[in-house]
């Protein structure tokens, strides 16, 4: 049969020079890194490397990335880290957070002192700066600001910028979840003055189980898992080198190829955008404040024109048909499988109708769009 992979957004393909490289690891370099003999110091040699390629290609101090089993315990770490280690009394994050932000700030919320203020959205969906403004000039509240950069349902893309400057210039501490960006963007961080940020190699063609922390120099914050001192005293546990090896070959392989595989998903979206028009005429995409400012990101989120009844079954007719995508039902929501986003942004009549996530990566093809696409029609119409 047929198969179609367009959940990229959830994860990616592992590309083959990321399973070889770690193949290498696994079958050569198997000393724990903190033994100080010559199996030990070349496993330590692989970490202390990724960690300089990683902070080069973000213009961080190597001491500023800490390995994490990935952008759940990234977003963990530092937000409980934050609560403890610096005075932070109140949140302000926005509803359409990740999981991984959400149920942590409401566990800090349960068992800090800690407000939690929700920023207001636009219309599209993403936070409102006026809004984030007032929030952050509201009380002399010690604050900590929360906001992906990429959103991983709708694709919208926070101006981090202005987010960062906004944070600064008012004392607040800025965390961005940039799960869905780092390996997908351009990073600077003596550019953008962040505070913390997180990262997952399965969302850039590299393995699962492996990310890290952006922690920015004198931010004070204390360890949050103890045991030996391995991650530069801040985690404690023997590290997955293997594991942090495939980041690297997957962080190194996404730079370097960035314009070029960001400028083929566009043309892919664009495509599958105009094909879905034609093929749909009442599809309704989600998000994208600025149509102007094409996105860059790799998702389309549409919503389908078809009755609810009918709704229920498209993901598993999808799948039928070879088709990985994702369900962004704001109508299954209350399920607990659907889009949580979606229920913010959406009108209620919209709310009952399917929505879709499809995300695209370098290995799709116009081809597999063209199925898809078909496979919708029929279905839709
Ligand atoms: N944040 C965002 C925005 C994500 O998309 C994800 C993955 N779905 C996570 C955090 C969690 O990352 P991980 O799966 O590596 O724990």
């Amino acid at each position: 049969m047929k198969t179609v992979y367009f959940d990229s957004a959830a994860t990616t393909q592992v590309r083959q020079e990321v399973v070889d490289s770690m193949q290498k690891v696994l079958t050569e370099c198997y000393g724990n890194p903190s033994s100080t003999h010559a199996f030990g110091r070349s496993a330590k040699t692989i970490i202390e490397t990724t960690r300089k390629t990683i902070a080069k290609q973000l213009n961080a101090l190597p001491q500023e990335i800490i390995f994490t089993s990935g952008g759940t315990e990234a977003d963990n770490m530092i937000l409980r880290c934050a609560v403890r280690d610096a005075n932070v009394t109140t949140i302000i994050t926005s509803p359409i957070e990740h999981h991984a932000v959400l149920h942590t700030v409401e566990e800090l919320r349960n068992e800090y002192d800690v407000t939690v203020e929700f920023v207001k959205l636009q219309d599209c969906g993403t936070p409102d700066y006026e809004d984030l403004e007032r929030l952050l000039t509201a009380n002399d509240e010690r604050k900590l600001v929360s906001l992906m950069h990429v959103n991983n349902e709708i694709g919208n893309i926070l101006d981090i910028k202005k987010v960062a400057t906004l944070c600064k210039s008012n004392n607040a501490l800025f965390h961005s979840d940039t799960v869905q960006s780092i390996g997908h963007f351009e990073w600077d961080v003596q550019d953008v003055p962040i505070d913390f940020m997180t990262a997952a190699a399965h969302k850039f063609h590299g393995p699962k189980g492996i990310g890290f922390a952006f922690i920015r120099k004198n931010s004070n914050l204390k360890p949050l898992i103890f045991g030996g001192s391995q991650e530069r005293g801040f985690r404690a546990g023997t590290e997955p080198v293997h594991n942090i090896k495939g980041l690297e070959t997957a962080f190194v392989l996404a730079y370097q190829n960035l314009d070029e595989e960001r400028a083929y998903v566009q043309e892919l979206k664009d495509y599958f955008k105009e094909a879905l028009k034609f093929a749909i005429p009442n599809v309704k995409f989600n998000g994208n404040c600025d149509d102007k400012v094409k996105s860059t990101y790799t998702l389309i989120n549409v919503c389908l024109p078809m009755s609810p009844e009918k709704a229920l079954t498209l993901q598993f007719q999808l799948d039928l048909k070879g088709i990985a995508c994702s369900k962004g039902s704001a109508c299954q929501s209350g399920s607990g499988k659907g889009s949580h986003v979606l229920m913010h942004i959406l009108n209620e009549e919209d709310q009952q109708k399917p929505s879709v996530r499809f995300s695209f990566s370098k290995f799709n093809t116009k081809e597999e769009i063209d199925y898809v696409v078909s496979v919708l029609q029929e279905f839709v119409g």
